[in-house]
């Protein structure tokens, strides 16, 4: 068990995870006039990730729980990174994982005049200084957890010397890095965030709402709780890094709270997940570098990546639902459980069609030239309210070339010289020959129909093994489909830190596949966000690069196993 009070996860009531538990006991105790309000407080510094998720689910649905209210709070306090592209694409993303804010959309900067006037008070009472030195002398003064840090030179400047500087500061007649203003606690804390910290910095860039309003920008620790409190939030609710920031969240919260209203942070274990890196920094560097195609390519760990392969909200909901929130660090949470409730959604509301992706020509040498018959097929056998679709049956069909052998081993049961199997939906075929090209590449296989074998006839009801995808050759429409792996070849690229988190990349996470063979219903059906099953292959869904005569399908994920059961048997 963990030792820590501070990391251990408390009892809960039975149904609701411990962050629920406090916030019902706070209303139940009737804190803050009985009113519930988290929020959610992203930096606009890159686009949402499947982490983000989790706290959004957390913040968002907490309050729908207990009929409280969410803001969404765009944590803006550093113009250098910043930028409006992710504002919008971070309310996308929310809204598509089904949260609303409402007309609750703040942004940190929103309070800069505020915080400002925070930190003249401060100034005043004594309690914030100006520090001259640079970074580096400011970081060799803090001292370890066990050794006691030093004072600044600059640490008892009088009230009227630090009120003239921090507003010089904010008047720009200081370059970035000059002078920084401090909070003046106890530089022998225990908890090295009590090291007088850093309250403003100098910024001397544009900020995306702003503009060159400001010079000085204040530190995370200096904004976030103070803006929660001007929004009246009451339930900051983070991730467990946060901890050691408590306290001093609560210092400066105190500065303005009184007995009736005071939020509180509270925090919970963060996701991690294999195969993927969750830093924005790194997922910057790999759209900035070109090793991805953007923040949303699908093989990304982000919301938008996500959503273009086609995950559905529901499916990652489900997830996070599934993992819980604890107050224990899980080292890693494995990306299979993600892909089996994505697996899970879609075999619920997938439509079935079928598409071959290796195709290889067969001729049934017995069925008349020329003749085209329509079979019917299921849409969705999970759901019969999706109805069936028709789909031509011809003489020249395509199928896998996989499913095709012509020394098979003993146990393969699909295709193979004399071997019978059933073509989904329609007919059982038997294979007769096939035509060589001069290397030996098989061009055509032969079958013969047993005209009796389909559907409602006689010979519906006799047992082949093997039961094959199909896609009528003349009417197939011709498409490109992108196959992905796993972003990254080792379960944990950060924990490798001897090596360049880009060298861990799999170099087969995008396979492109031209001339895959669709049947016509999936072609005219290819519109945005559709999601298919591609019979024995696995989900898909059009890519946005997709257009009416270039057909483009990410595939979403595999069908499990589905291959490997056909070897096997
Ligand atoms: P950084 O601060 O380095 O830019 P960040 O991932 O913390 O990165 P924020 O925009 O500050 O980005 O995150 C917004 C919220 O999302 C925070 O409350 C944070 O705790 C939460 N969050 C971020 N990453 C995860 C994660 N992996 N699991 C759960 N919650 C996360
Ligand atoms: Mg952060």
């Amino acid at each position: 068990m963990v030792e820590n009070k501070e990391t251990e996860t408390p009892e809960v009531s039975k149904g609701l995870n411990f962050v629920e538990q406090i916030v019902a006991d706070d209303l139940k105790a009737g804190k803050n006039g009985g009113r519930l309000n988290t929020r959610f407080p992203p930096e606009p510094n890159g686009y949402l990730h499947i982490g983000h998720a989790k706290a959004i689910c957390m913040d968002f649905g907490v309050a729908e729980k207990f009929g409280g209210t969410c803001n969404l709070r765009f944590d803006d306090t550093n113009p250098t990174k910043e930028d409006t592209e992710y504002v919008d694409a971070i309310r996308e993303d929310i809204h598509w994982l089904g949260f609303d804010w409402a007309d609750r959309e703040y942004y940190a900067s929103d309070y800069f005049p505020q915080l400002f006037d925070l930190a003249i008070k401060l100034i005043k009472e004594g309690k914030a200084y100006v520090d001259d030195q640079t970074s580096e002398e400011i970081a060799a003064q803090k001292g370890t957890p066990t050794v006691p840090g030093t004072n600044s030179p600059y640490r008892d400047r009088s009230v009227e010397e630090n009120l003239d500087l921090f507003m010089r500061m904010n008047a720009g007649e200081f370059e970035e890095g000059a002078r920084v203003l401090r909070a003046k606690i106890d530089m022998s804390s225990s908890n090295m965030h009590f090291r007088d910290p850093i309250m403003y910095r100098i910024i001397k860039y544009p900020h995306h709402r702003t503009g060159n309003k400001w010079n000085v920008y204040p530190m995370y620790d200096f904004a976030h709780g103070q803006s929660d409190y001007f929004e009246g939030v009451t339930h900051s609710i983070c991730t467990l890094e946060f901890v050691p920031h408590r306290p001093l969240y609560e210092y400066f919260v105190k500065e303005l709270a009184d007995e009736t209203y005071c939020p509180r942070q509270i925090e919970f274990n963060r996701l991690n997940l294999t195969y993927t890196v969750m830093s924005k920094r790194k997922l910057l560097q790999l759209v900035k570098e070109n090793l991805v195609a953007g923040w949303d390519d699908p093989r990304m760990p982000t919301i938008s990546g996500m959503r273009r392969r086609g995950f559905t909200p529901k499916s990652i909901r489900n997830f996070i639902d599934r993992i819980g929130y604890t107050k224990i660090e899980e080292a890693m949470i494995s990306v299979s459980l993600l892909e089996h409730a994505v697996r899970e959604d879609l075999n619920a509301i997938a439509t079935r069609g079928m598409a071959v992706i290796n195709p290889v020509k067969v001729i049934v040498t017995n069925y008349p030239e020329g003749q085209v018959e329509m079979v019917e097929m299921e849409n969705n056998p999970e759901d019969p309210s999706a109805g069936t679709h028709s789909m031509p049956f011809s003489r020249e069909l395509y199928i896998e070339r996989d499913d095709f052998m012509e020394n098979p081993p003993k146990k393969f049961f699909r295709l193979a010289p004399d071997n019978e199997v059933r073509l989904k939906g329609a007919y059982i075929v038997k294979c007769t020959g096939v035509k060589k090209d001069a290397e030996g590449n098989i061009e055509e296989i032969y079958c013969t129909y047993d005209p009796e074998s389909r559907s409602g006839l006689p010979g519906s009801q006799r047992k082949v093994k093997g039961t094959l995808h199909w896609v009528s050759a003349p009417h197939a429409v011709d498409a490109t489909v992108r196959l992905y792996d796993r972003l990254f070849s080792v379960e944990n690229p950060s924990a490798e830190t001897d090596k360049d988190f880009r060298d861990l990349l799999n170099p087969d996470s995008l396979v492109e596949v031209k001339n895959v063979k669709l049947e016509p219903f999936i072609a005219e059906n290819a519109v945005k966000g559709t999601k298919f099953q591609f019979q024995r292959i696995g989900y898909f869904t059009p890519d946005y690069d997709s257009a009416p005569d270039n057909l483009v399908f990410n595939r979403t994920i595999a069908l499990k196993d589905s291959w490997e059961k056909a070897k096997k048997a």
